[in-house]
């Protein structure tokens, strides 16, 4: 049976799937190197600042809030125990810029939404802060394509596998299109589904895995692509 038949629930990631986000924690990053250059080397500062966010994560979550509790800690150790007002100002206003910027939807997202629309039913899959989520879903200019958006606490197998249980969607007639191998890829294939891989130029240290093994996954350069297995 082809994809086109057998799938009827399309499951889309957001973050660099739909719509550009990276790029700005990377600016992020570069303007917290600049706040902080007096006492480190921007290397330095990487290093230390990726295992604050890891060690956040697991009590937190994802988004920019934990973000910042990521760069405070940080700051806090390569200051020396003490954060000078001025870093922590600093760094809250990073974080609002970071929080706050007008959307930027990738190209070929909104031709293949309205392909999609109507011949499948299509939800947005993201993980991260709900508000915060929920609030680029709502500006987005994309809600009108979905049937809804799931912020998941993670995108892991048992994450997955609580969501279509919930929906009463079965594994093998879900579709889930994202640029995460580590999150919208290999557990969606774990869980017996289909995934396509729509991979951005930019990935977070944190979502870096190979490719696994599967005549479940399909990889494209572009998101218009997936069209020609879905239409
Ligand atoms: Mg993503």
């Amino acid at each position: 049976m082809e994809l086109k038949d057998r799938i009827r629930y399309i499951f889309f990631d957001a973050d660099d799937t739909l719509w550009e986000n990276e790029r700005y924690f990377r600016a992020a990053e570069e303007k917290f190197a600049a706040l902080l250059s007096e006492y480190t080397s921007p290397e330095g500062l990487q290093q230390t600042l990726w295992q604050k966010q890891e060690d956040n994560i697991p009590l937190y979550g994802y988004g920019s809030k934990t973000y910042m509790i990521g760069m405070a800690d940080a700051a806090m150790e390569l200051c020396g125990g003490t954060l000078p007002e001025h870093i922590y100002y600093g760094i809250k206003d990073i974080i609002k810029n970071l929080a706050f910027h007008e959307l930027e939807i990738i190209d070929g997202v909104v031709e293949t939404l309205e392909a999609l629309q109507g011949r499948y039913t299509l939800i947005v899959a993201t993980k991260g802060d709900l508000p915060e989520q929920m609030g680029k879903f709502r500006t987005s200019g994309l809600a009108k394509y979905f049937h809804h958006c799931e912020v998941m606490e993670n995108k892991d197998e048992k994450n997955w596998l609580e969501l279509i249980a919930k929906h009463d969607i079965k594994p093998d007639e879900l579709l889930m299109v994202g640029n995460s191998v580590k999150s919208d890829i290999a557990p969606v294939v774990g869980i017996g589904g289909w995934a396509i891989h729509t991979p951005h130029d930019i990935v977070w240290v944190h979502e870096m895995m190979d490719m696994p093994e599967s005549d479940k996954i399909i990889e494209v350069k572009e998101i218009t692509e997936i069209l020609k297995y879905l239409i």
